[in-house]
């Protein structure tokens, strides 16, 4: 068991990414705080993972409110004894053309994506730091930290700015044993991706299947999507490394459709 009575609190974690992130962690004898906006997904994903053993509890949080944000990691913290790891995940996708993009979409895009992954660090490195027992802080990012495409405008921006956030954090972290790093996940099916199917089809005008194979997997180097397996694992390699020697980084797993 890798984890062994560590506390993760998980963002966006009743769905997708972070759900298996969840499953992945509490099979390695993690404590899972499952925070998502979907508060009764939140809770019966929480409940999910108890049917197996595991210790969990579902909160409700939009990461774009601090006092929310707060409340559900003291909450959480309470339950189970502190904060060891942060997987900053919650997020979500609006495509268009730049200018088509509305002022408040953006908005909402670096909201979710830039603050939530700023005030969840700040709520949890507090614990992290009081603990003195170290930390691990994993921000969800995505090839779009290091590629563009098109119409991504405020996603490319955010993920690539947690990169920036990362490097700052494991900086200031290191004098107490936190480390900061990103993943960096190729297409993964998850309702996030199965929304933007149609929608790039829609505003590209080309099919569904053109969408996922000229689009999405056109520069892997085998036309396959990544899981949510192989992210939950490299999630599990960052937040299990027991040393200030892999901090700072990130890391694509992205079937080489970006090669670094
Ligand atoms: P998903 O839609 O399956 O899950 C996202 C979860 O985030 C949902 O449960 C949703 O309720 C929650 N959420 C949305 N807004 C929130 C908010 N304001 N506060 C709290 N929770 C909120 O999506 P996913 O594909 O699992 O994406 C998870 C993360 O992975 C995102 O940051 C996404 O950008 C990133 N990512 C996804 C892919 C992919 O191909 N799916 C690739 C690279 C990176």
């Amino acid at each position: 068991m890798q984890l062994k009575d560590k506390v993760a609190y998980i963002t966006g974690s009743a769905s997708g990414i972070g759900k298996e992130i969840a499953i992945v962690f509490a099979k390695e004898g993690a404590k899972i705080i499952i925070a998502d906006l979907n508060k009764d997904a939140a809770v019966a994903t929480a409940e999910e993972l108890k049917a197996t053993g595991a210790q969990a509890i579902g909160v409700g949080v939009d990461v774009t409110n601090e006092e929310q944000v707060n409340a559900s990691v003291e909450e959480g913290a309470a339950a189970f004894g502190g904060i060891d790891i942060l997987i900053s995940n919650a997020g979500i996708q609006i495509v268009h053309p730049v200018e088509e993009f509305t002022f408040a979409d953006w908005k909402k895009m670096l909201a979710i994506h830039l603050d939530g992954a700023f005030l969840t660090t700040k709520a949890c490195l507090k614990h992290m730091y009081a603990q003195g027992r170290g930390g691990s802080v994993i921000y969800m990012g995505s090839v779009h930290s290091k590629e563009a495409s098109l119409l991504k405008a405020p996603y490319v921006t955010a993920k690539h700015g947690l990169i920036g956030l990362c490097k700052t954090v494991a900086k200031e972290g290191a004098k107490h044993g936190v480390r900061a790093n990103v993943i960096c996940p190729g297409f993964v099916r998850t309702p996030l991706v199965e929304k933007q199917i149609p929608e790039q089809a829609k505003t590209l005008g080309i099919t569904e299947q053109q969408v996922i194979k000229d689009v999405m997997l056109k520069e892997t180097v085998d036309g396959e999507f990544t899981t949510t397996d192989d992210v939950a694992q490299v999630a599990l390699m960052f937040a299990g490394f027991p040393t200030n020697a892999l901090t700072g980084q990130s890391l694509v797993v992205s079937h080489g459709w970006f090669m670094q």
